[in-house]
């Protein structure tokens, strides 16, 4: 068992900077869950908190029911690894994954099995007599997580352990430690600034910003639920397309100062009732907008003039920069003819998949 519980924590570093402000979570027993958030959103310091790395200013930590606050790191049976490794340059790879056992006082047996059995599970065997400095930056992370797995913590730590490897190794390294929480079936906290990881990762995501919680929920909640308008634009690449429109009695929506006209589908009459003759935000993912050729399957349709402004090949599908002309917007779309930029054409909009944000609280209004 292995449940961590942060109840109201923050921390108030001096020059009273709240990094994190009145955070509450649980993370389950065997759970993924990711931290994510931009730059500076109290991610970090969080997952320090919880490791017993930096002091909590208020609030408490409970691993398996008891609060942690003022039990020392090395007592708190937890492993956490590290953006840059955190290796010990004169040691080999064994001795790196063995240090904390023999700090421990472990039989030197049962410490070469365990380093023997996650250097297996890594694929690191053959590096075991070398030092870090002839490692590759994927070999290196692997040693590092290898330290942390010897251990057999009761909760695993991650602080973006990715952002060090180019693309193509993240990738690949993202799906091994998928495997392993599938394998060591232990709780697991996730830090990353990068809602790709965040998405493919976490049975559960944490969306993080100026230090308070946005939201807490699995992926595709959060993908198709967004609680306000910063979680609705920060999950999903290309990110939601956000535009100003006014509502309109009859279920009718304008945008761009009442040129465009938008019909809505009954299911928004009653929450956008109290907006009739304001201004809301109106958010759609790039992916829910057509060419009209391929919109068959779509039961409520919009159509958008638009003007094409720059086209991006993807291969399977386009990226279309689109401009009605005080809007700019993104649609992905599937087409095998590539639209010449400066062309005006219709576009069609799911008004099924649309959101609406109230423009002052920025909340989900539908
Ligand atoms: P990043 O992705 O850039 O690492 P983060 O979300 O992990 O960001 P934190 O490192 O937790 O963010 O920092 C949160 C806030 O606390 C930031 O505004 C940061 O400047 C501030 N901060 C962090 N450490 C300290 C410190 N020791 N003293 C003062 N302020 C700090």
């Amino acid at each position: 068992m292995a449940e961590v519980v942060l109840s109201h924590v923050y921390k108030i570093f001096d020059k009273n900077v709240v990094a994190v402000d009145d955070v509450n979570f649980e993370v389950k027993n065997k759970e993924f869950v990711v931290l994510v958030g931009p730059s500076g959103c109290g991610k970090s310091t969080t997952l320090r908190m919880i490791a017993g790395l930096e002091e909590v200013s208020e609030g408490g930590i409970h691993i398996d029911g008891k609060v942690v606050n003022d039990v020392p790191p090395k007592d708190r049976d937890i492993a956490m690894v590290f953006q840059n490794y955190a290796l010990y340059p004169h040691m080999t790879v064994y001795d790196n994954m063995a240090f904390g056992l023999k700090l421990r006082k472990y039989p030197k047996k049962e410490i070469k099995q365990r380093v023997f059995e996650a250097a297996e599970l890594l694929g690191i065997k053959e590096y075991l007599d070398r030092k870090p400095k002839a490692l590759s930056g994927g070999q290196r992370q692997r040693v590092a997580v290898g330290r942390a797995i010897v251990r057999k913590p009761k909760v695993f730590l991650f602080d973006e352990p990715l952002s060090n490897l180019d693309a193509k190794l993240r990738v690949q390294m993202r799906t091994e430690i998928i495997r392993l929480h599938n394998r060591l079936k232990a709780t697991m906290i996730y830090v990353t600034h990068d809602q790709i990881e965040a998405m493919t990762m976490g049975d559960r995501i944490v969306v993080l910003r100026d230090g308070k919680v946005q939201q807490i929920d699995t992926p595709l909640r959060l993908y198709n639920h967004p609680r306000n308008k910063f979680v609705a634009g920060f999950i999903g690449s290309p990110a939601m397309n956000f535009m100003e429109v006014t509502v309109h009695k009859n279920k009718k929506l304008t945008i761009d100062e009442g040129r465009l006209k938008i019909e809505l589908p009954e299911k928004f009459k009653t929450s956008l009732e109290p907006y009739v003759g304001k201004k809301v935000t109106f958010g759609i993912r790039p992916e829910d907008i057509y060419d009209r050729e391929t919109a068959y399957n779509v039961k409520h349709k919009a159509l958008i003039k638009s003007k094409v402004d720059v086209v991006e090949p993807m291969g399977n599908e386009l990226y279309l920069y689109l401009t009605t002309g005080l809007n700019n917007y993104i649609a992905r779309v599937e087409t095998d003819v590539i639209p010449p930029s400066g062309i005006e054409m219709e576009f069609v909009f799911n008004m099924d998949k649309v959101h609406f944000f109230d423009n002052e609280t920025e909340e989900i209004i539908e």
